[in-house]
Parts: structure tokens; sequence; C-alpha cells
């Protein structure tokens, strides 16, 4: 674990390299050997064997996240979310129930609906923001795992970690939180509870648009989390170490950007709430969201750079206010410094619960007036 004399910000900026003992470069190597040296006595004595277990730099950027997220048992680094998120799955016995939120991340969802049985899993999706409907919904057990998706695309839906962690381990099941959305900058699951942490790592964890990873955080290094380090290093699911450098790149101003892009998003939201072609902001920084409470309780240093809005109009007004911004990028996916706007039902397809006139905005670290004008203009455009 980290050095207790320094905050995470601190840790972060100075990503924990060790220098090169070679050079004294303070900037660690990129590591590309997929194969290592075998002692004289036929041990290997640095830990290292072959490259599809594990890899040096990919470790760099490991205790980075670990150190961020306060991860006991450490990090765990796949090629993707979706990797990283399906390996959760795969690693439950045949047979097990597991619960998702109604409303979550698309593809997974996509995934649990239709290929999670094919592993044996029942799947039962709840509106994981209603304690009451977790509790109800959950099978003493039966029930393995509960994910938690907090603040829920594309709604950011709270939901009560603490709360779902105390029902889950009553009834014998594992709760696992994707937080990507809240970023360890804001919400510390482990610390509310949950056993398991998930982030997309391409979002504001990378931070530039660069990088597909995903990672996962454990609180114990338990029997479970023993399966998924298995499960990665048979499945040949680990992240490549160019990837990982530049991840730890990005890891070293992640505080900085995700300090930024909250306060610009709640600044946004505030400003969006008023404007004449918007009927509703959905933020969970605004006192009238739903899980503004719980998310008051929960997060911390603000509420995160993900916002949608519904514009007054419908669906169409929604597709002409996105076809004509200038600054704002055209673009699905979301954390970088770059703000990107996009319709969710159009992406979804048919059976999305997003509703038609929603666009989902992903705040970057542009200047925040700049962002304003050019939302403003096109919804003035839009909305006659
Ligand atoms: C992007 C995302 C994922 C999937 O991550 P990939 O790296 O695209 O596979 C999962 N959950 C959330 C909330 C995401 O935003």
């Amino acid at each position: 674990m980290p050095d207790p004399l320094y905050r995470p910000a601190t840790l972060a900026a100075q990503a924990m390299q060790e220098l090169d003992p070679h050079t004294h470069g303070i900037i660690a190597p990129i590591h590309v050997a997929t194969t290592f040296l075998r002692d004289p006595d036929n041990r290997y004595s640095t830990g290292f064997i072959y490259g599809r277990p594990d890899n040096q730099t990919v470790r760099g950027a490991e205790a980075t996240l670990a150190m961020l997220e306060g991860a006991a048992a450490g990090a765990l680094l796949f090629s993707s979310g979706m990797a990283a998120a399906v390996a959760v799955f795969a690693t439950l016995d045949r047979g097990a129930h597991v619960l998702a939120p109604r409303v979550m991340y698309w593809a997974l969802r996509n995934w649990l609906a239709s290929e999670a049985e094919h592993l044996g899993l029942s799947v039962g999706f709840v509106e994981m923001d209603d304690t009451d409907a977790v509790a109800r919904a959950i099978r003493p057990g039966q029930t393995k795992l509960v994910w938690v998706e907090t603040p829920g695309n594309p709604l950011w839906t709270v939901t009560d970690i603490a709360a779902v962690a105390t029902l889950a381990h009553a009834a014998g099941a594992r709760l696992a939180v994707d937080s990507t959305c809240a970023s360890p900058h804001h919400t510390r699951p482990l610390a509310l509870g949950a056993d398991l942490v998930m982030h997309a790592a391409t979002k504001i964890l990378n931070g530039h648009s660069d990088v597909v990873a995903g990672v996962l955080l454990g609180a114990a290094a338990d029997g479970a989390w023993q399966r998924l380090v298995r499960y990665r290093s048979q499945h040949g699911a680990i992240l490549g170490p160019f990837e990982a450098f530049l991840l730890q790149r990005g890891l070293r101003t992640f505080p900085l950007r995700a300090a930024a892009q909250s306060a610009a998003a709640l600044h946004l939201a505030e400003r969006l709430a008023r404007h004449r072609a918007v009927v509703q902001v959905l933020y969970p920084g605004l006192p009238d969201h739903p899980g503004h409470a719980v998310a008051r309780r929960q997060m911390r240093n603000g509420f995160g750079y993900m916002l949608s809005i519904r514009v007054a109009g419908g669906e169409g007004a929604a597709v002409a206010t996105a076809a004509s911004v200038q600054l704002w990028r055209r673009a699905t996916s979301l954390g970088g410094v770059e703000s990107l706007i996009e319709h969710r039902a159009s992406i979804e397809g048919p059976g999305t619960p997003c509703p038609p006139d929603l666009l989902r905005l992903s705040v970057g670290i542009e200047d925040v007036d700049d962002l304003h004008d050019d939302l403003d203009r096109a919804l003035c455009h839009a909305v006659p």
C-alpha cells in the first residue's frame, strides 16, 4: 500500500515511479519483453516468466490505480472495460443468480441480457437506486453478485452503495460497482462496503481518448480475487504495455482533471437548468435530482463530469441540437479532456430505456463559458 505520508494527488502526480536504475530517468521505461531469462538454478527469481499473465509497465499503472481507489487486494488491468466487467460474471459458478440495474451502461446490459445465460447465469434487472426494490429482488443463497453502476448511464441515477452492500452481504452475495462515471475522485466504493470496483479506464482515468482499458480493484485478495487473476492470465485479457504506459501518464493528472471537469459540469448543469429550451437537466449535483441526497452522502469533491439534458421539442430538437454544436464533439464515449455530446437513444436502438429527447454530455476542460455559449447557440437554433 502507498506511503501514508502523502495524499493521493501527490502520489498520482509522481505516479509512484521508481527511478530507472541504469539512467536515473524519472520516467519508468516501457517494458515490452514477452519472455524472461530463467536463473541457472532453474528458478524465476524476479517473478516474471511470460508476458501474458503479467507485465512490469502494467504493474506500474495498477499500483497507481490501487492507491487512488484504496484497494487492499490491488488492481488488475484488462484490455477494455467490457473485458474487466465480463471477467467478473464469467468467474461466477454456473447456476448463480445476479442482479443488475435496469438502466446501465448499454453494452454491458446487452451482454447480460443475451450472453450471460450461456454461462449458466440468470440475470435480474432491478431499479438499483430503489433500495426496497433491491431487497425484494435479491434471493438469499441464490444471488451471488449484485452489480451497481453509480451514477448510472445515462440518467445519472444514484445507488446507495452502503445500503445495497448490506443487503447483498446479508443474502450471501458479493457487491461489484462500476464506478466509471464517479471515478475515485468522487466515490470510494470499497470504503462503503463493496467487494469489487470496476472502471472503464478508457474514460476519465486515462482522460485523453487514446487508450481502451478496464480495471478491477478488490477489497481483499480472497478466493474470488485469485480466480479473477487466473481468469485474466488464462484468457489473455491483460492490457498491452504501451496502453499501460499511456494510462499511467494520464493518471498523473487525473485528480486535477477530475476536479476541473466536475466543477465545469456543475456550472453547466446549473445554467442549463434555467435554459428555455431545456425541459430537464439530469445531474446528481442538482438539488432536484432524485439521487441528490444519497449523492451528497456518498460522493465527495463534487458530483462528476457527466450530465444529460432533455431538450424541449423532443427527439428532433435533440438531434438538431447535437447536429449544430461546433465546439462540443458529436461522439460516443466520455471522460476525455475534450467535451462530447451524444444522442443516446439513436445509438442504443430499440428497447432503450433512454428518453428520445435526451442528450448526454461529457464535460472536458475547455473554458466553461465557451462550452455554455456553443450549446446555448445550438439549443436556440434547434428550438426557435
Ligand atoms: C465505457 C464504459 C464501459 C465499457 O468500457 P470499454 O473500455 O469501452 O469496454 C463500462 N461501463 C461504463 C459506465 C462505461 O462508461
